[in-house]
């Protein structure tokens, strides 16, 4: 198991457990690591990509996706489960005057299932505590400069509940298929730090 010298502690007791559950065949050898395998395997910023583009092309699913992401996402054949019991997703859609922003203020909670791991700005301590008192300026530092008539609301992930940015379709992109929009799409994009 690897880990930085803060979270060596933590994972020799997290060992020493799986090692009494195997102990006592409570737990086949393995298992553990062969469901986190399958959990990080299934998650891929293309599938959020995927997600935006089929809103972008077929307002049912997009209406669906809103009243009940969850649900919506088996259409494609995805999950918020990872193996694992599955985790509440709501998506929040970028408009004319609004953009929405995801953040976890109290640690990382991030739809991993979907997206697969988040990047390292989006564990850090500054991005965590600024987007909230300033996502404005936050938003700029990430060269996404918008109006002062563009509302910003900033989403809060918990343990219970993550949320996807559905971004807006770029102008221009009318020809292209669903395959090349998703293309188009960012995990910046999907958190809201970029515009798509
Ligand atoms: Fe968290």
């Amino acid at each position: 198991m690897s880990g930085d010298h803060a979270s060596a502690p933590v994972a020799a007791r997290v060992r020493h457990v799986e090692a009494l559950l195997e102990a006592r065949g409570l737990l086949d050898p393995g298992e553990i690591d062969a469901r986190i395998e399958a959990f990080l395997a299934g998650g891929s910023p293309a599938q959020g990509a995927r997600v935006v583009a089929r809103a972008w092309t077929d307002p049912g699913f997009a209406a669906r996706l809103l009243v009940d992401a969850n649900a919506a996402l088996r259409e494609l054949g995805l999950s918020m489960a990872g193996g694992l019991q599955e985790q509440r997703l709501k998506v929040v859609a970028n408009g004319p005057d609004e953009h929405h922003v995801v953040v976890c203020t109290l640690c990382s909670c991030y739809p991993i299932a979907l997206l697969g791991p988040s990047p390292g700005w989006y564990k850090s301590e500054a991005y965590r505590s600024r987007v909230v008192r300033d996502p404005r300026g936050v938003l700029r530092e990430f060269g996404l400069d918008l109006p002062a008539t563009t509302s910003i609301t900033v989403w809060d992930a918990s343990a219970e509940s993550r949320y996807l940015v559905l971004p807006r379709r770029p102008d221009g992109t009318d020809g292209l298929a669903e395959a090349e929009l998703a293309g188009l799409v960012t995990r910046k994009g999907l958190i809201g730090t970029a515009a798509v």
